[in-house]
Order: structure tokens, then sequence, then C-alpha cells
């Protein structure tokens, strides 16, 4: 028995759009529909032959090879021009119609359809999660630039199946729901919806024998460690992303990404402002009013010196250019401010006091102070407008 011609199934003709052959494949469709003929064997294999035809002229590729080489181009056994048809075929029976039928009528049959298919099983690939990992630098890695192991717990690519989720020697096949497309027109009245594809979640291709190491899924529980490269100058609460490190993808999907937010430990010396770095320093009272020499911390690890000038005061800031953080992606450092705390001595013997004693009479009329001095000038002023 030969078989009918696709076009003269569904009732257009040759150069019919994919409009006019989707509206007559929906009324034929309904018409010759199993659920509604029952007992029907006419209507069931009209029913099929239907599917048939429209799974073929509906597809691009397909409809242009059954132009070309007829039903020869989809089964070899009908010999010649074969190759110039999809390998492999479909089916038109089984699976295949209620396939197409529910991607046609879709959500106008209403939700069962969609549930049906999912249970075929398979579905298709999705990106792995995003992930985060907190990482807690100190400053003099942030100045040098750092590189950090860092040791994740996520999903990991399954190496049997190379993350396909499908077992060695099977192969994933397009999917027989949105041929490859991942997504699935439904019309609803006036409206047609694109909804990603039930069956194999929008990858297109679905799975024939799962991978027995990952259960199909092709990625597995694990723990993996990676070199992270923490650039010089990075500052407190930066983000770097290490695309493609996340949590490996879904059943051959693409890996999400993994984000590392790093924060700067809090240094005991140094406070950081960008690229400026200060620092207190005590300076002892006698070096501070004589005026000499003090050692400095740097954070690349060495130390600077300071000269202090004759009659240093508290809070005093002194420069230390290109002393201080190394900036991101630039050569040039920050400053370095050392401000000086004038240290008042402590426990002083006898002997000391009696000297200071000394010296501050000394001071009476010197203007040693004038800071206070003006300030218990000042202040008099004060008081006397209070009282006048
Ligand atoms: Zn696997
Ligand atoms: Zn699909």
């Amino acid at each position: 028995m030969s078989k009918r011609d696709y076009y003269e199934i569904l009732g257009v003709s040759k150069g019919a759009s994919d409009d006019e052959i989707k509206k007559s494949y929906r009324k034929l469709a309904m018409k010759y529909h199993p659920d509604r003929n029952a007992d029907d064997k006419n209507a069931e294999t009209k029913f099929k032959e239907l599917n048939e035809a429209y799974e073929v002229l509906k597809d691009k590729e397909k409809r242009a090879a059954y132009d070309q080489y007829g039903h020869a181009a989809f089964d070899p056994s009908m010999g010649g021009g074969g190759h110039g048809g999809p390998r492999g075929g479909f089916h038109a029976g089984g699976a295949g119609f209620s396939d197409i039928f529910e991607e046609v009528f879709g959500d106008f049959m209403g939700g069962g359809a969609r549930q049906g298919s999912s249970r075929h099983g398979t579905s298709g690939a999705q990106q792995g999660a995003d992930l985060r990992y907190d990482l807690s630098i100190t400053l003099e890695q942030a100045f040098k630039g750092h590189q950090s192991k860092v040791s994740i717990s996520s999903s990991l690519k399954c190496d049997d199946c190379n993350g396909s989720g499908a077992e060695k020697g099977s192969k994933s096949t397009t999917c027989p729901l949105c041929h490859g497309a991942g997504m699935v027109r439904t019309r609803q009245g006036f409206f047609t919806m694109e909804r990603t594809c039930s069956r194999c979640s929008g990858a297109g291709q679905v799975i024939e024998k799962p991978c027995k190491n990952c259960y199909g899924q092709g990625r597995k529980q694990g723990k993996r460690s990676l070199n992270v490269s923490i650039p010089a100058g990075i500052e407190d609460g930066s983000r770097i992303r290490l695309q493609g490190e996340g949590e490996a993808g879904l059943r051959g999907g693409p890996a999400g990404d993994l984000y590392v937010f790093v924060s700067v430990k809090k240094h005991d010396f140094f406070k950081r402002e960008g690229a400026t770095l200060y620092s207190e320093v005590p300076i002892p009272m006698i070096t501070a009013t004589l005026g000499g020499s003090i050692d400095v911390p740097t954070i690349e690890g060495g130390k600077a010196r300071v000269t202090i000038p004759e009659g240093t005061q508290s809070g005093k800031m002194f420069r230390l250019k290109g002393k201080g953080m190394s900036q991101l992606r630039r050569s040039l450092r920050g400053d370095l401010y050392v401000q000086a705390q004038v240290e008042t001595p402590v426990k002083l013997t006898p002997r000391q006091k009696e000297i200071l004693k000394e010296f501050s009479k000394l001071s009476e009329k010197a203007n040693n102070n004038p800071q206070s001095d003006s300030f218990l000038k000042k202040i008099k002023g004060f008081w006397d407008n209070l009282t006048a």
C-alpha cells in the first residue's frame, strides 16, 4: 500500500504556509481525535496519519526533505535519497503524536496534557546555580595580591558521562515534543503563547539511557578546590566572579558562576581609606619636644623613618608619600599618614619629678605652651562675661 501524500492528508496545497498547515491540522485533529471517535478504527488511522504528516510539514527541514524526496526521505526501506532526510527519523505512533497534539492544543486541553508529558521521565539541561564563597584576607594580602586556595562543596560535573547525563554510548536525541527548539507554542483563542518545553525543559534534547553514576543528572555532589587570584589593591567587600566555576549544570547545561566575596580583615596598625593608609604612632614627650626620629612600620613589612621636628604636637600628621596601599591595576601606591600621639611620661622617679618641677619654674615666663596659655585666656574671658 503506498503512502498518501502528506499535503493531501492535511488538505492543503504544496505551497501552503505554516499557518495554513497548522490551522488545517487543528481542524482535522479535532475531527479524528480518538477521544471523539471511540472504537472507530478508521478515525484512529486517520489521526495517526494526520500527525505523521503534520510532524513533517511543520518542520522546515523535514518539509524540504519531503518536498525533494517524498516519503523516501524518512524511510530507508523506500530506497534512494534517504540520506537527505533526518537520521533516525521520527515516529508516527507512540508518544509522537500525543506530543504534537499537546503542542498545538496545549492549554486548550487543560493541564492534564502537560502533566502527562512530564511522565516521559527525562527532561533537559539547566544551568547550574551561582555560588557564593566568602573569603577573608589580611590587609597585607590585599596589598600584595594573593593566591587563595578555596574548597567548595557543590554539584560537580559527572565524569562518567561528561555532564551530559546520558550513559556512555547512548545519545541524547532531539526532543520529540519541541523538535529541538526548547520552546513550545500554544494557542488559546487569539493568543499564541510560547513556553519552555515540558518534555526537555528547554534543552531541545532528551536522554534515552540515563548515566548510572549520576542517575542522568550529569552532575554529582562533591568537593572541589580551586585557586582564586586576588589582585593587589583589592577593596574590602569586592566581589570576584569566576565564570563557570559555580554549580555544574543539570544534564549538560552550562555551569553557574562562582562569586568570591572578599573581606579584608582589620589591621593592628593601619586603617585604610582607598589607597591611603593611616597609622597612629605614640611619640615620647621628649622626642616630640626636642625633635628626633622614629621608625614606623609599613604595609610591605618593612619600616620607614619619620623625622619628628622640635615641638611636635599630638595629632600632627606626617605624610609618607607612596607608602600607602597598592591600587587595582595601577602601579602607583597611595600615601601613608602617620599621626603622632605624644605620650605623657608615667612612673617618674622622685628625681625625674624634681627636674620637671624645676623645668616648670623655668617655663613660667617663657611661653613654652602657647596653646594652653591662649586657651586659658579665652576661658577667662568666657567666665568674665558670665559674671558681668
Ligand atoms: Zn553521569
Ligand atoms: Zn522539548
